[in-house]
């Protein structure tokens, strides 16, 4: 018989569980959140609370002149978008070529021909590199990480030659919460994010006992097959030896392009989908509604702050270009 002491001893993890959640819920409502309807007043009012008041002006101000090139200024987000695509489009060259050499046609996007071939040849593919306490320096040595991991793959001799594009994105994530929030809808989140906590402390990115850090990954297009890149890049992407759940065997995240849709909607959406404006959680760690939950003043202004610190000029140290045997 299983006596009482021993089902609370089962039940002791769950409500330990509930606990902290409860009192990090209990942290952030007495904190105050972002104000305004849109992306870029948000920004704003949350880097004036915060004492970042020069970035703010710097936004203010962007102009013809002097770009601020924050991904939360109106004007510099859609120029950002636009530098990946053409990063993008030049990558395309050497498949135009074999478009060109199969039908004996000229490339040409607006062709439903083109748009066919493209959609069933290239992938969209995903990668992340690890959780960040918020600090711009220790983002910088994550990227420098990631880039040599591409350098490697590169040294090694392949006949499965293939290019990849896109760029790195930050998202900030309320681990702490999402760690010990029971939610159905979360339960797959959980499972990667606890794999990455574990891996980046190794690594020894996450270095305080915040609540909130940043997911450094990248999104981009490749004309690599699965199979490619699964012989090519093999374990690289593994966090500690093991894949991450819910990933493709290369350990990258890899979907095909809507092949319903014109392949300029596709690329399009894709090269624009790295670069959000987010004042919200994507996942919602407090309650079931996906999506709803505001980020507090701090933490959009650290968001947006440490964007400025990492991206360089032109965006140039969050581009991702490279090409395999
Ligand atoms: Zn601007």
């Amino acid at each position: 018989m299983v006596s009482q002491f021993e089902k609370m001893k089962a039940q002791r993890g769950e409500i330990s569980k509930k606990l902290v959640g409860t009192m990090a819920r209990a942290a952030r409502n007495s904190s105050p959140i972002v104000e305004g309807y849109h992306a870029n007043p948000r920004a704003l009012d949350a880097l004036v609370s915060t004492e970042c008041s020069d970035l703010a002006k710097k936004i203010q101000d962007c102009s013809h002149g002097a770009r601020c090139q924050s991904p939360y200024c109106r004007r510099c987000r859609p120029m950002f978008v636009n530098t990946v695509r053409n990063q993008m489009l030049k990558n395309l060259k050497s498949d135009d070529a074999v478009f060109e050499a199969q039908t004996g046609k000229t490339a040409n996007i607006e062709d439903t021909n083109y748009s066919n071939f493209m959609n069933n040849k290239l992938v969209h593919v995903s990668g992340y590199v690890g959780l960040f306490s918020i600090n711009a320096g220790l983002v910088k040595s994550g990227i420098k990480c990631d880039r040599h991991r591409w350098k490697k793959i590169k040294e090694r001799k392949t006949n499965r030659p293939f290019w990849i594009a896109g760029n790195y994105e930050l998202e900030l994530v309320n681990f702490k919460l999402l760690l010990h929030t029971t939610n159905e809808d979360n339960a797959k989140k959980q499972k990667q994010i606890r794999q990455i906590y574990d891996y980046s402390k190794q690594q020894g990115w996450i270095v305080w006992h915040e609540d909130a850090a940043l997911l450094l990954h990248w999104h981009g297009i490749s004309n690599a097959s699965k199979d490619t890149l699964t012989e090519v890049i093999g374990s690289d992407y593994y966090m500690d030896g093991t894949k991450l759940y819910n990933m493709h065997e290369s350990g990258l995240f890899v979907q095909k392009f809507h092949l319903d849709k014109p392949f300029k909607k596709n690329l399009d959406k894709i090269s624009s989908y790295g670069i959000k404006n987010a004042t919200r959680y994507k996942h919602s760690f407090i309650g079931s509604d996906a999506g709803d939950e505001l980020m507090l003043k701090q933490e959009l202004s650290d968001l947006v702050s440490t964007y400025d610190e990492v991206q360089g000029r032109n965006w140039r140290s969050l581009m991702l270009s490279h090409t395999i045997g």
